[in-house]
């Protein structure tokens, strides 16, 4: 293959491959996709948060049971100590109050402990709820995934002929001419190379002087366009088509 054909045939490619990526990133699973993920990363930062809220309440609620325990002991002390003591008037007095005090300690632990068990609940529920949003959410993903891949699956195939075909373009391409049309092609949005017909190059359509004409027919086959300064094929500028 002639280095002009391959170079033309190299941006051909390119573009097409362009083309084909641009079809593959704007499937419509994609933008789902992108919605799961961002509903994935919100979901996994609430989770944390109930997570930590949960052990608090597990935490708490532990607590509580340990202080009722301790509550209950200390009653049934307080209580034998009043039956040891039970001829001791004043004595017998001060541990009744202190009894009272211990059943209403008792009474507010309890209490609170009936708050703590709904707040645990709450929160069982709610991370029981994020669990099952997450397997949906995973569902779903797999779902889109499927279909991407079944509808992408033909421009996919095409995509590995292009990448096949590019690399043997590419060994019948300079690496001076290949460095050139790197440069050019992501300066002009892949539109690198243009080819010279009659006197007006392909994609600029500046009509060029007779003068420049002549001076780009002597020089070489792969030139630049003296008006957009895109590769110049000069190769066939005179053949008709
Ligand atoms: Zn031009």
């Amino acid at each position: 293959m002639e280095e002009t054909q391959a170079l033309l045939r190299l941006q051909e490619i390119d573009l097409e491959l362009m083309r084909l990526n641009t079809t593959l990133k704007s499937m419509p699973q994609q933008k789902k996709l992108a919605a799961i993920t961002a509903a994935q990363k919100n979901l996994a930062g609430k989770m944390k948060q109930i997570i930590g809220q949960r052990k608090d309440a597990e935490m708490e609620l532990d607590d509580n049971e340990q202080a009722h325990e301790r509550t209950v002991n200390r009653i049934g002390e307080v209580q034998g100590e009043a039956q040891d003591r039970a001829r001791d008037y004043r004595g017998v007095r001060d541990l009744e109050a202190h009894l009272t005090a211990l059943a209403k300690q008792l009474e507010k632990i309890e209490f609170k402990h009936n708050e703590l068990e709904a707040n645990l609940e709450k929160l069982l529920k709610a991370e029981q709820n994020a669990t099952d949003l997450g397997k949906r959410l995973e569902e779903e993903r797999a779902a889109q995934q499927k279909s991407l891949d079944d509808s992408s699956s033909e421009l996919m195939a095409r995509v590995r002929v292009l990448a096949t075909e590019r690399k043997q373009v590419m060994s019948a391409i300079s690496d001076e001419v290949a460095k050139t049309y790197a440069k050019s092609a992501k300066r002009f949005g892949g539109l690198a190379v243009e080819r010279l017909k009659g006197n007006v190059p392909s994609t600029c359509r500046v009509k060029l002087q007779q003068g420049i004409f002549n001076e780009l027919m002597r020089g070489p086959l792969i030139a630049e366009c003296p008006y957009c300064h895109r590769m110049l094929v000069t190769e066939g500028a005179l053949a008709d088509e």
